[in-house]
């Protein structure tokens, strides 16, 4: 019998190829007098070009995103927005400088207006993170979600095709695990089932004719769906993994992400038929988890965790971590499977069909 509760979340969306022109509207729609653009020190140029738009409207550039939002540079980028006048912060780039925004937002209430250049989602969840010495910690707070996000797709043209099809797998992740979540609901699922049929037919366009506009807006298009799945319902073991993996084995995010999905989904194969099936219909595959195996595959992504850095006697005490706390999981999270689990992904192993 279908029983849910369903929030939806406010934040306002600019979608299109050419949509940065609308930047310097959407900073006085906030009522915004001074932005502070914030990037990691590779986007600075992208930086410019935004706070030329934004004219007298730019409060400066903070150039110094990096990826799991270190509390110093929180502190520092928290302090540059005061000493500037900034009242809002625009964040160009992926999940790192976005999160950065969301650090600021946290303690200061300064308005975001994220555009978004990878495919993490980040722009449409209200979830934080902050990393203090060894420590990650994040949370939800309705204040870091962005006011407004822009989504031009000219601005991923310059993602590399490799980082572009890792980005795009991370994306399908958050709607695969919305389909089975513990708060799972019909608006969100019908969303996450279109964003993996939009991700799984663009991406392989995008990684093949990385400058093709049509086949990154289409990817765009599925990462939005995918970041509001994430922003709206709870993520199980997968999420739960890859946080354990990249913050305490310091594997590459996206990397992470698109190498266990596989492996995850065939975990809660037979604990979630349903959301399975919708996942196989979105690929187009008779079986969800051999069609994100197959989708990576063609993506030329890495497939295994032993490639991105991850060491075979450490397999033990990720799983001790991953079992620890666990996340909500259609299926029982016990230590030998996940074991197993973690082993297939550090092999690259195909899923049983
Ligand atoms: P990223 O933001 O760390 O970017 C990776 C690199 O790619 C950076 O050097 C960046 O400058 C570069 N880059 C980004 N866009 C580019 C473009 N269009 N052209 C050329 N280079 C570009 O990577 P990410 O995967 O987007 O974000 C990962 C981080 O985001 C992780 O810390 C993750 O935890 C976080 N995240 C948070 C949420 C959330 O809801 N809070 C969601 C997803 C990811």
């Amino acid at each position: 019998m279908l029983a849910f509760s369903y929030e939806a979340l406010p934040s306002r969306v600019v979608f299109g190829p050419g949509s940065l022109d609308q930047l310097p509207e959407e900073v006085v729609r906030l009522r915004a007098e001074k932005a502070l653009v914030l990037c990691t020190p590779e986007q600075r140029s992208t930086a410019e070009d935004v706070a030329r738009r934004l004219g007298e409207r730019a409060a400066g550039i903070y150039d110094r995103a990096v990826m799991h939002v270190p509390i110093e540079t929180a502190r520092e980028a928290r302090q540059r927005a005061r000493d500037l006048g900034a009242d809002a912060c625009v964040a160009v780039g992926g999940g790192s400088t976005i999160g950065l925004g969301k650090a600021i937002a946290l303690r200061s209430e300064l308005p975001i207006l994220a555009v978004p250049t990878t495919y993490a989602g980040s722009e449409m969840t209200p979830i934080w993170g902050l990393t203090e010495g060894e420590a990650k910690r994040t949370g939800r707070d309705a204040r870091v979600l962005p006011r407004a996000v822009i989504y031009d797709a000219e601005l991923t043209l310059s993602l590399p095709p490799a980082s572009s099809a890792s980005s795009g797998m991370n994306a399908i992740a958050h709607a695969v695990e919305a389909l089975y979540a513990e708060d799972a609901n019909p608006i969100i699922s019908l969303m996450a089932e279109e964003a993996i049929r939009a991700l799984a037919r663009s991406l392989p366009v995008v990684v093949q004719l990385p400058a093709d506009l049509a086949g990154r807006s289409e990817a765009q298009y599925g990462c939005w769906l995918a970041g509001a799945c994430l922003g709206a319902v709870g993520m199980a073991l997968h999420h739960k993994l890859c946080h354990t993996l990249g913050g305490s084995f310091d594997l590459p995010h996206a990397e992470v992400h698109s190498i266990v999905i596989a492996h995850a989904a065939a975990f809660n194969r037979d604990a979630a038929p349903e959301a399975m099936a919708r996942v196989a219909r979105a690929l187009g595959a008779s079986d969800a988890a051999t069609g994100l195996y197959d989708l990576a595959r063609r993506l030329g992504v890495k497939m295994r965790l032993a490639d991105i850095g991850m060491a075979a006697d450490a397999l033990d005490g990720a799983a001790d971590l991953a079992t620890q706390n666990p996340y909500y999981n259609p299926r029982p999270v016990e230590w030998e499977s996940v074991r197993r689990l973690l082993q297939d992904a550090y092999d690259g192993r195909r899923p049983e069909p």
